[in-house]
Order: C-alpha cells, then sequence, then structure tokens
C-alpha cells in the first residue's frame, strides 16, 4: 500500500503540473489576435501549434485520471488484457501503464 502511496503522489504532483500548463494554453489561446494580418498569421500558427500541445497534456491528463482510478479500485498495476501484474519497474518508467510488457509489446 506504502507503494501506491508513492504513485499517487507522484501522479498527482504530475497532474498538478500538466492542469496548470492547460491553463497557461488556455490563457495563451484566448489571447486576441494581432492587428497586423502578417502577424495574425504567426498567431493562428502558433495557436495550432498550442492546439497539439494542449491535446497531448490532456491525454496525459486521461490516462493519469484513469491510472488514480485503478488504483482507488484497487485495480492498478494488474494488466488489462492477460489479468497479470505488471512489472513493478515497468509500473515505475510508466506510472499509466495499463498493460504488462508482453501484452503492449
Ligand atoms: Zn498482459
Amino acid at each position: 500500500m506504502a507503494e501506491n502511496d508513492r504513485i499517487v503522489l507522484a501522479l498527482e504532483t504530475r497532474l498538478s503540473e500538466l492542469r496548470g500548463r492547460i491553463a497557461g494554453i488556455d490563457d495563451e489561446l484566448r489571447k486576441p489576435l494581432s492587428a497586423d494580418s502578417e502577424e495574425q498569421a504567426t498567431d493562428l500558427e502558433n495557436q495550432d501549434a498550442l492546439g497539439g500541445v494542449e491535446a497531448a497534456v490532456l491525454h496525459e491528463i486521461g490516462q493519469i485520471e484513469e491510472a488514480l482510478k485503478r488504483i482507488a479500485e484497487g485495480s492498478y498495476g494488474i494488466c488489462t488484457q492477460c489479468g497479470e501484474d505488471i512489472a513493478p519497474k515497468r509500473l515505475e518508467a510508466l506510472p499509466t501503464a495499463t498493460r504488462c510488457i508482453q501484452c503492449a509489446a
């Protein structure tokens, strides 16, 4: 159980970090476009790039929330495919892993 506490802490730390990034990206996306049309094009490109970053961050947030849910349910660390335990080393490297190394390969 103490082992999971450590993982929960790490996941929650990462989660608040990611939520902070989303807030920053949202602020950036809400900024009004430049008046100059050339600068506007750059703004739009930046917004596109930020949108991509935001999607990736949101994806990771989803994975972390899923992992926290599995910890709460007691199914954390069990391969969703074959039902075997996921190696602790794998979870350490990838705390959001839902499948063991064999099934993920
Ligand atoms: Zn498996």
